[in-house]
């Protein structure tokens, strides 16, 4: 997986892919899709939600462009593979889920594996995590047809977000990057993502 599929497709940032050297993403899969954890694609992982392809994983992360002393929020906890991709990266994770079922069993994986920097809680992600704002990046791992405005206003500056932002069926991945009080959106990358449901999603 590390190899052909990240390194060979151009991911180079050297803390990222020894995170995802370090995770056991098998674990974060149901046991009958176990054989196919570290192929090259999504999978679903229960609640008609899906856990990442290992690229675009890598890719999100890389383009965070973290600090060991970062504190990222994720919303759309899912699995818990990403979360804990990031949690072997940076300082502290402050995760968002919607789906209980999801979320117990992403906290358990998370104990089992001591993963203690990761904190996370049910709720609508699209409004962010106010009294631990700001976040020096945001990552969001579901898509909505707009950039939810409580999650620009707590990023840190300077700070970077990934979200894909688009319909139902194919989005635009936008880096935001916040310096100097300025904004700036690009299209790093096409996507297919499940939907983001909330007060600024779906
Ligand atoms: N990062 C996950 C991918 C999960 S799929 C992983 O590594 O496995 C996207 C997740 O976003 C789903 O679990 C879905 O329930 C969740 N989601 C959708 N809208 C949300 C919202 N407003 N707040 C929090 N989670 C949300």
């Amino acid at each position: 997986m590390i190899e052909e599929q990240l390194v060979g497709r151009g991911i180079q940032d050297p803390a990222t892919l020894q995170a995802m050297r370090l995770v056991p993403r098998h674990l974060f899969v149901e046991d009958a899709m176990r054989a196919r954890a570290y192929g090259d694609h999504p999978l679903p992982i229960g609640a008609g939600q899906t856990i990442s392809q290992p690229f675009i994983v890598a890719f999100m992360t890389e383009a965070l462009k973290l600090h060991e002393d970062a504190r990222v929020l994720e919303i759309g906890t899912g699995s818990g593979y990403q979360a804990a991709v990031l949690s072997r990266m940076c300082r502290r994770i402050y995760t968002i889920e919607r789906i209980d079922s999801l979320l117990s069993k992403a906290r358990k994986l998370f104990d089992r594996l001591h993963y203690h920097n990761i904190v996370s809680r049910i709720d609508d992600g699209t409004e962010g995590w106010p009294s631990e704002a700001p976040f020096d990046g945001i990552i969001v791992t579901a898509a909505g047809p707009k950039i939810p405005e409580p999650l620009i206003e707590q990023l840190a500056d300077p700070g970077i977000m990934v979200i894909p932002v688009g319909d139902h069926y194919t989005q635009e991945l936008k880096l935001i990057n916040k310096k100097n009080g300025n904004i700036s959106v690009k299209t790093i990358e096409l996507v297919r993502f499940v939907d983001l449901i909330g007060s600024h999603g779906w």
